[in-house]
């Protein structure tokens, strides 16, 4: 199976690791790395009216809106001529997941994997308390496991939204809207759950395998 024959969500709480996984593997194999965590923080830079819509929703750590990331996750798969992508945090509620659904059948195409990370509720807390994020390259780092440079501790940021009142909510927000789709890939065979708790090169190895990427 080659790249462009992957359609995929990767899936799971804050914190799991989607992100830098899925950098990695667009790195090395190639995909189309859709994140709406990323794409909206950039337009929350440049300003843009979606973008101070959306600032208030994901500092105090509630999801933005369905209709203004369905446009942005459209558009990407769009970018992506709907082939070798992988969504990061897309689908997060029901409504999303059903539009997406839609939109790739109005494509004649679907999803193929829905890659499930599965961690503890104490390891997201601790994931996200001691994530660091470097201001210029947005390259991600954790306090115990990748700790930063030292030259480089001034260019360290913590994401308004990883403070830990807002982690606890974040949480919460996800038990209620998002895990449900757990349930709604299962039933469609395509969920396949990894344990996200090991060490980086662990993880992604799982992922190749489920993949079937060498
Ligand atoms: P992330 O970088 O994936 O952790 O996303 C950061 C924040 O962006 C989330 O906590 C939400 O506020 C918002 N966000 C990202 N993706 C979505 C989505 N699919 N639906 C709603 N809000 C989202």
């Amino acid at each position: 199976m080659s790249v462009r024959d992957h359609r995929l969500v990767f899936f799971g709480p804050p914190g799991a690791g989607k992100g830098t996984q899925a950098r990695r593997l667009t790195s090395r194999f190639g995909f189309a790395h859709i994140s709406t965590g990323v794409i909206l923080r950039k337009i929350i830079r440049a300003d843009t009216p979606l973008g101070q819509e959306a600032a208030g929703y994901i500092n105090d750590g509630n999801l933005v809106p369905d209709r203004i990331v369905r446009i942005l996750a459209e558009d990407a798969m769009l970018d992506a001529n709907f082939s070798g992508f992988i969504l990061d945090g897309y689908p997060r509620t029901l409504q999303q997941a059903e539009w997406l659904q839609e939109f790739l059948q109005s494509q004649r195409t679907s999803l193929t994997t829905v890659v499930n990370f599965v961690l503890s509720d104490e390891d997201v807390v601790s994931r996200l308390s001691q994530r660091r994020i470097h201001r210029l390259t947005g390259e991600n780092f954790h306090l115990s496991n990748k700790p930063p440079p030292p030259e480089e501790a001034e260019f360290m940021i913590t994401r308004p939204d990883d403070q830990p009142e807002t982690i606890k909510h974040r949480l919460k927000t996800y038990y209620r809207d998002t895990h449900p789709l757990v349930e709604y890939y299962r039933s469609r065979d395509l969920l396949r759950p990894i344990d996200a708790s090991g060490a980086f090169t662990t993880v992604y190895s799982q992922i190749c395998e489920v993949l079937q990427l060498s």
